[in-house]
């Protein structure tokens, strides 16, 4: 079948992206009543896509209010399927030098009025809640998160998509979205994508989502959809995805590097998330440690490429040793590369898109662009989009805030709680 003359499959909701942000917005869309629901994605299993290669932290210590509040939201409804998600309220522990701590006391401020309890440690307190952190010399103090944690990702988002498929969205798999076509009207919209119609190997996922010229190579069909709205989640790809849907979209994808290490001197499986002012961030993974660091100056791009040994030697064992003798015999096990998809305010974009080319008001939407905090905002994002959708007005949480208005306006959300 030639790629363009496919039959049309009409849908009312067509959704381009099935992480967590796609799958949170088909879950909410449903459950307020939408029906025709399609969620498209390359790689339904998502092992290239943020979703999958995060640290899995998810925390309302931020600075601005509307990303705290995104949080609260979203670590709220974890709780309450804790068991189902792998949410635990290990906290998040933020190491603060006397040039950092102030900043940290006023965001607590801010993160108390809005419900969100945080405690502030001396460095003495510090020892003896941690006491395997014995170098502290730099230290002025700590915050501390006690509902702050960790979540599986993986089943966080197999929790949305269960709720979805429950009120009929279906999820489509193997779908590469390529184009789009007007239709001379304005009630629909027309997207072009190529499908396969078997599973794609990873060096194939890999040359589909870097753009490379071997994608030509596979055994593509074509498909067509017609859509009432289009919504774009594609994360990392949200600036292909708009560019497609008839806008330009400000936000880049960066790569970001993780790894996992032996941490045989020290026990760290009673602790959360804890966050070096180095930039340094880990936690336990199982019987070991997960750290992650951002490294300054990655170039935009997608680049999937794992540093190994050196990045763990380069970056985190001397951040982590600075902070404990126990951290000598750190050994580095394994880790991977995934993308942080970035808006230049560091804070998501959530809304309905003005101004695309192709289609007038109401037709398009968008959330990405969570700058390394989708996951935690999964919840309360994917729930605010479908009451601006639905009721077209914030209801939950006021995400007004987040709409991609305010690079041109200058309301930009600045946040400074980013690792
Ligand atoms: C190393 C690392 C650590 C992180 N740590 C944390 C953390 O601790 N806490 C936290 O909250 N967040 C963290 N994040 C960020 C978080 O993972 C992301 O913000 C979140 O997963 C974004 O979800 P998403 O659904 O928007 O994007 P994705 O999960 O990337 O989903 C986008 C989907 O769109 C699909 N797609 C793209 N283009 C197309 C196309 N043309 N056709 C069809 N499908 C397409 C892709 O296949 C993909 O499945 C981290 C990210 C990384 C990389």
């Amino acid at each position: 079948m030639s790629l363009h003359a496919a039959p049309v499959q009409k849908v009312d909701t067509l959704i381009i992206g099935a992480g967590l942000i796609g799958s949170s917005v088909a879950m909410h869309l449903a459950r307020m009543g939408e029906r025709g629901i399609r969620v498209v994605d390359f790689d339904l299993e998502g092992s290239l896509s943020s979703s999958e290669l995060n640290a899995g932290g998810v925390r309302a210590t931020f600075g601005q209010p509307a990303n705290i509040e995104m949080s609260r939201i979203s670590i709220n409804y974890f709780a309450s399927v804790a068991d189902e998600v792998g949410y635990r309220p290990c906290g998040y522990l933020w190491l603060k030098t006397p040039e950092s701590l102030p900043a940290a006391l006023k965001a607590r401020e801010l993160q108390q009025k809005l419900g969100w309890n945080v405690e502030a440690w001396d460095v003495a307190e510090l020892r003896r809640r941690v006491p395997f952190m014995d170098k502290t010399d730099d230290l002025a103090g700590a915050v501390f998160a006690p509902r702050d944690g960790l979540v599986n990702p993986n089943l966080l988002k197999n929790h949305y998509r269960a709720k979805a498929r429950e009120l009929g969205v279906v999820f489509e798999d193997r779908t590469w979205i390529t184009g789009t076509e007007s239709m001379g009207d304005d009630a629909r919209i027309r997207v072009l994508a190529r499908q396969l119609h078997s599973p794609a190997f990873h060096e194939a996922k890999l040359s589909v989502f870097a753009g490379r010229p071997e994608m030509e190579g596979l055994p593509w069909t074509g498909a067509r959809f017609e859509a009432r709205r289009v919504i774009n989640c594609a994360g990392p790809w949200a600036p292909q995805i708009a560019k497609l849907l008839g806008y330009s979209c400000p936000s880049h994808p960066v790569r970001r590097q993780v790894c996992i290490f032996d941490c045989r001197d020290v026990d760290l499986t009673p602790f959360g998330m804890m966050v070096d002012p180095s930039g340094v961030y880990f936690h336990p993974e199982a019987s070991n440690g997960l750290a992650g660091f951002a490294q300054s100056g990655e170039p935009a791009g997608v680049n999937y490429h794992y540093d190994g040994e050196s990045f763990f030697e380069e970056f985190i064992w001397p951040a982590l040793y600075e902070r404990s003798t126990k951290f000598e015999r750190l050994k580095h096990l394994t880790g991977w590369a995934g993308l942080y998809e970035v808006s230049p305010d560091e804070s998501a974009i959530i809304g309905e898109v003005a101004g695309s080319s192709l289609a007038s008001a109401g037709r398009i939407f968008e959330a990405h662009s969570f700058s390394g905090h989708g996951a935690m905002h999964s919840y309360g994002a994917g729930l605010a989009l479908a009451e601006k959708i639905v009721r077209n007005r914030y209801e939950t949480v006021d995400a007004a805030v987040f709409s991609a208005d305010r690079f041109a306006t200058g309301k930009l959300l600045h946040e400074q709680a980013v690792i």
